[in-house]
């Protein structure tokens, strides 16, 4: 039996013992929060289905992209990873889909202001009759300048957020692509004619040398050189672009084998075909980005995956204008990385709509090969984002929503009728979703359309101007 005396006492020895134990906690507590703090992001997209194209092809349903600066710090499922950060700004994504921006790996974007302007006629019809007089009669910096303008609105609204460009004024070309916040890869032509801007091959390369020293270390824009092709450019033009290009680690951008007249022209000529041509003269290494790779067989495809050439392919140029078709489930298997390009966007194609050409890249790969199994849609959306990157190397950097990589994101509305119901994910981007169903559009962390609303165009003044364009180019020809 305990006293009276000694139960108090025991009694206040529980309560000093309770207190310590709640003060531990509390201490505990606030340890744990202090580790927990939340870092502080520009950008948190909260609550979307992510489509991340990672090395595993990860999807994050109700999952969040998270970004500082111009780099996405994480990426994953809400409930694990948005409690960690605070967001100077939150896009609430839930019912929508997340992707990489798409990655347009061949196009001419000036040519917008000649979108229409011929179509239904033959390559050679379409050249010389009606695009080098329009080039001759309309292509000025202004003009340059306006139709990049145009194709970056375009190209946005379309989810678009790389594109590999070759034309002419180049540089004018870039100080457009990086007022829009698009990121480019953009080579000035070479081309054994006076071109608009550069009337012979010494001040290309003065050019060319300029425009690289200028956007050398650029976040957005990468200066490339563009040797047009080998049915364009003698051995020394295209020697002496790429020898520039390696003087300054740049890309080289370049058609090859895009037509059969180029590769029997070749086989006459030099005894082999176009890649092994471009091989022999060194032109072929991990920074040559070649668009269309149409007549390649067993040896030309085993020579650019040994090379790391990448390769751009651009289905509907290729079949409104009759090419051919290039071989790219063989391109693929043979370890190459092939991403999409619009090509065009006039004669070869009249828009710049990636998620098209996902469409008919899988389609013609299958009606060509009589099965449905020759190219599908998983394929297909990753050469519109991840392969679209390892062409124009630039992997490390974008193509795939991972930490550590650029925040160039987009986000695509399920809510159209086109969109419904949806049982596979890749099948929709590919087959049913269109790029009008793009919504908001981050490239580098910054928002560039945000709900269908273009944030660093000035849109109805481009729209305006390329009318008035379409009256002159039509006036300058003749035309009615
Ligand atoms: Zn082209």
């Amino acid at each position: 039996m305990t006293s009276p005396g000694e139960s108090v006492k025991h009694r206040s020895r529980e309560v000093k013992i309770l207190a310590l134990m709640v003060l531990l906690a509390v201490l505990a507590l606030h340890v744990a929060g202090f580790a927990q703090a939340r870092q502080d992001v520009d950008l948190i997209i909260s609550g979307a289905t992510v489509v991340t194209m990672n090395g595993q092809r990860d999807i994050v349903k109700d999952g969040v992209v998270v970004i500082k600066g111009d780099s996405i710090v994480a990426v994953g499922p809400r409930d694990k990873i948005e409690s960690r950060y605070k967001g100077a700004q939150v896009i609430d994504a839930r019912g929508r889909l997340v992707l990489p921006g798409f990655i347009n790996g061949h196009t001419h974007v000036p040519m917008t202001l000649f979108r229409g302007l011929h179509d239904d006629v033959t390559l050679n019809d379409w050249l010389y009759k009606y695009i080098f007089p329009a080039e001759k009669k309309n292509v000025t910096e202004e003009f340059v300048r306006w139709g990049t303008r145009l194709a970056a609105a375009e190209q946005i609204r379309a989810g678009v957020t790389t594109f590999a460009d070759m034309y002419y004024f180049e540089d004018a070309v870039a100080e457009e692509t990086k007022t829009a916040g698009m990121r480019g890869v953009l080579g000035e032509t070479f081309i054994d004619f006076p071109a608009p801007d550069n009337k012979s091959e010494a001040e290309m390369l003065a050019y060319s040398e300029k425009f690289l020293k200028k956007w050398q270390g650029d976040a957005l824009i990468h200066a490339a050189v563009a040797p047009h092709s080998i049915y364009t450019c003698s051995k020394k033009t295209i020697q002496d672009a790429a020898a520039l290009a390696r003087k300054y680690q740049a890309p080289i951008l370049m058609h090859v084998s895009e037509m059969k007249k180029e590769w029997e022209d070749s086989e006459k000529q030099n005894g082999m075909s176009p890649v092994q041509y471009l091989e022999s003269i060194g032109t072929l290494a991990p920074d040559l980005v070649a668009a269309h790779c149409i007549f390649v067989d067993e040896a030309d495809r085993k020579l650019l995956a040994e090379r790391q050439v990448g390769c751009v392919h651009n289905p509907s140029s290729n079949m409104m204008i009759a090419s051919g078709v290039s071989p790219v489930p063989e391109m693929r298997a043979a370890g190459i990385a092939v991403g999409l390009g619009t090509d065009g966007p006039a004669g070869s194609n009249n828009d710049l709509d990636l998620m098209e050409e996902m469409d008919l890249a899988a389609k013609l790969a299958k009606i060509t090969k009589m099965n449905p199994l020759a190219l599908g849609a998983k394929a297909v959306v990753e050469m519109a984002t991840i392969d679209g990157a390892r062409a124009l190397h630039m992997e490390k950097e974008i193509g795939s929503l991972e930490a550590g990589k650029k925040a160039d994101v987009i986000l695509l509305s399920l809510d159209e009728p086109n969109a419904v119901p949806m049982y596979d994910i890749y099948a929709q981007i590919a087959y049913s979703l269109k790029g009008s169903d793009v919504e908001t559009v981050v490239i580098g962390g910054r928002v560039v359309m945000r709900d269908r609303k273009l944030l660093t165009i000035d849109e109805p003044r481009v729209l305006e101007k390329a009318r008035e364009y379409g009256k002159s180019v039509s006036a300058s020809l003749g035309m009615e």
